[in-house]
């Protein structure tokens, strides 16, 4: 149980806080994921050399003294920029073969936001996601609206089909493939599988590969069935967290979707809450993997919570992964970074991408 409050700070936490930053020293730190999935051994190297390109950038701002929220958009849009993630150029196609991106900023000293969603001519939507959060009154733009906004405020509108790539033609003729097949009418939970029986409203590409070829362990963890490839189960989302030497915490997390989503369709990458949230007096966290479970437990703000209440972030990453199986049958993956520089890593996928950089060095990994 938590101990009671100081009256003090319990008052303090009433008033509105514009901008929350402690006087203390602070450790520069960038934290970012390229995803959590069954990443195959021939896609590993591109994956770690990817988030360590993206950390480099990143860093370079945090410790010249750039601000978090500088830091997460330069990583971002490197990833954005790299053909090997689910975010920008190269990302999964719609069902009738577009990309469509969502992307979403937030500021933890400041408590402001910026997202997009549903953009089709951007090629760096974080980038316009920033423009949102510091030149409009407004939070949130989709589909075409956002787009003349970002190119109002000078951003170039590129056609569509500079994103698409053919691989992406040729896994979306797959996918496409298997549903008529009748694999992607399965239910979330598939068939028997695991405690969740009656939830059938989630149907998303990973559902018809999961019950087709995964192995579920206790933990929600996954191995994959013999002889089945991994690749049909991609979540390539991008994102990362950070600290700077101020003490503001930012979060930043960009996507494509997922495969074969019908068109207009938006998950958990952009929404505040879900996929991104940044709030000094809590922590930082972009969270990936399986968006329709992960929207409706609202999971990144369920850990900065938990962390706020006294968890470290260690625990708290770990039990926020926990909860998105246990209650939803969920997959995904996650980061999060705490004022004072804790942080937890997270995943319930066979593999996810992710990089840390602090003034010690830099580390990457495909597994927590
Ligand atoms: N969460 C993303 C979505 O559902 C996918 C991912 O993280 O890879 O759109």
């Amino acid at each position: 149980m938590e101990p009671p409050r100081p009256p003090l700070l319990l008052l303090s936490r009433m008033f509105y806080d514009s901008h929350v930053t402690s006087a203390a020293a602070h450790t520069p730190t960038l934290i970012v994921h390229g995803g959590a999935w069954a990443i195959p051994a021939g896609a590993a190297a591109a994956h770690e050399s990817g988030v360590r390109h993206a950390l480099e950038t990143g860093y370079a701002l945090l410790s010249r003294g750039a601000s978090a929220l500088d830091a997460v958009e330069a990583a971002v849009t490197v990833l954005e920029d790299d053909p090997t993630f689910d975010a920008g150029r190269g990302s999964f196609l719609t069902s009738d073969g577009r990309v469509q991106l969502d992307a979403l900023l937030m500021d933890g000293g400041r408590m402001k936001a910026g997202g997009v969603a549903c953009v089709e001519r951007l090629r760096n939507p974080i980038q316009a996601a920033r423009l949102v959060l510091e030149q409009s009154p407004h939070v949130y733009f989709v589909g075409s609206g956002a787009e003349q906004f970002a190119a109002s405020h000078g951003m170039a509108l590129i056609d569509n089909s500079e994103l698409v790539l053919d691989r992406e033609r040729e896994r979306l003729a797959q996918a496409q493939a298997r549903h008529s097949a009748g694999l992607a009418d399965e239910s979330f939970s598939g068939p028997g599988s695991g405690p969740h029986p009656v939830l059938l409203d989630d149907k998303s590409p990973e559902t018809a590969f999961l019950s087709a070829s995964l192995v579920q362990n206790e933990n929600g963890t996954q191995d994959h069935a013999e002889g089945r490839p991994p690749s049909a189960q991609d979540h390539d989302t991008v994102g990362a967290v950070a600290l700077d030497s101020h003490g503001n915490l930012a979060a930043a997390t960009s996507t494509g979707g997922t495969l074969n989503k019908t068109p207009g369709r938006v998950g958990d990458s952009s929404l505040i809450g879900c996929g991104c949230y940044a709030d000094n007096l809590s922590a930082a966290v972009s969270v990936t993997g399986w968006g329709e479970p992960i929207m409706k437990l609202v999971l990144g703000k369920w850990a900065t919570d938990r962390v706020a209440s006294g968890a470290s972030p260690e625990i708290a990453a770990r039990e926020a992964i926990a909860y998105l199986y246990s209650r939803l049958g969920g997959h995904g993956g996650i980061i999060l970074l705490a004022p004072d520089g804790c942080f937890g890593l997270a995943h319930n996928t066979p593999a996810m991408a992710w990089g840390l950089a602090t003034p010690a060095g830099l580390q990457t990994g495909l597994t927590v």
